[in-house]
């Protein structure tokens, strides 16, 4: 057994490009875009700590 052809197991790609953010991240198994959250949520993924890293300063 070598360990070379274990690797080629884990070759095949488990993405397909999603439809709205057109990206290879929507994960067809499991129904969602693991980049924008399509399929997952109606909204754009977003976090709450991503819009204050956009917004800089955090104030009192
Ligand atoms: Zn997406």
């Amino acid at each position: 057994m070598s360990t070379a052809s274990m690797g080629l197991h884990n070759r095949k790609q488990p993405h397909v490009t999603c439809r709205r953010c057109g990206k290879e991240s929507y994960l067809k198994r499991k129904g969602y875009c693991s980049h924008c959250g399509y399929g997952k949520t109606a909204k754009v993924r977003q976090y709450a700590w991503l819009s204050k890293n956009v917004n800089g300063i955090r104030k009192h």
